[in-house]
């Protein structure tokens, strides 16, 4: 069974301090377990230019940039139109398929007013581009619904989806696809099931948020592409459908979102 990995950080340091092998490691075992490519995710302008570069060395490998909510911290204030000029000047990079992560993240303590003002300018230059975006919403729901819907033109992807089963279907509603981690393995992760229950067939994507997010049973550990096959399990279960039908369907929303050839 082949598996795609819509949003992997392999340009995460933890894959060299932690992983046998490194980055280069982690993909080859995941592999080895038939994980056919992978998004790999940048969240300032050096790791983006790290996930290019991880891109670049596998035929299935492609890159998303972005400016994350909470990468946002590390450039003083006045610095930041600059920054996310830098990030959208990788945008025309042959491996870049998507704009993202980008979003709002209310767990932590970086002004919202600031994550609003990022997020707000990487929407428009989505709109303008032409590209999808993949967006990170954390504890935020409300806020990214407002401003998405503000934007009508952009579309893409809700990455390790969070948010309630009604909103989801609202999201599909207006053209959106919605993506699943290793949380909807977790046992106390009912609302994720019953979200991931409320997403169609053509609409669904399968990702690991690696090194983060490791599903059961492996929880705790790092991890890499190689385990989606538990979360798609989880996924399969939850929705009452064939583990094939659904990995197939998955390989084929990302062909169909980000303009790829899997
Ligand atoms: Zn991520």
């Amino acid at each position: 069974m082949k598996l795609f990995d819509s949003h992997a950080h392999y340009n995460d340091h933890r894959y060299a301090e932690e992983f046998e092998g490194g980055m280069e490691g982690a993909i080859s075992a995941a592999m080895n377990e038939g994980v056919c490519g992978f998004i790999c995710v940048g969240t300032e302008p050096d790791n983006c230019r790290r996930a290019i570069d991880i891109a670049e060395k596998y035929t299935k490998g492609f890159a998303a940039v972005g400016l994350h909510p909470e990468d946002a911290n590390m450039f003083p204030r006045e610095k930041l139109p600059a920054v996310i000029d830098d990030i959208a000047s990788l945008l025309s990079h042959p491996k870049v398929v998507a704009l993202g992560e980008i979003g709002l993240d209310y767990h932590w303590d970086t002004p919202h007013d600031l994550q609003k003002e990022v997020f707000e300018a990487q929407l428009c230059i989505a709109e303008e581009k032409k590209i999808p975006v993949i967006i990170h919403d954390r504890e935020a729901h409300g806020d990214i619904f407002d401003m998405l819907r503000a934007h009508p033109d952009v579309k893409g992807v809700m990455h390790c989806y969070s948010g309630s089963a009604e909103m989801a279907k609202d999201y599909v509603r207006r053209g959106w696809y919605i993506s699943f981690a290793g949380p909807v393995s977790y046992k106390n992760a009912e609302n994720v099931r019953a979200a991931c229950r409320a997403v169609p067939l053509d609409r669904i994507l399968i990702e690991t948020d690696c090194p983060y997010l490791t599903p059961v049973p492996f929880r705790g550990k790092i991890n890499h592409s190689g385990y989606m096959k538990y979360t798609l399990a989880a996924m399969a279960q939850a929705r009452g459908e064939d583990e094939e039908t659904l990995a197939r369907a998955t390989i084929e929303n990302s062909m169909r979102l980000f303009g790829i050839e899997l």
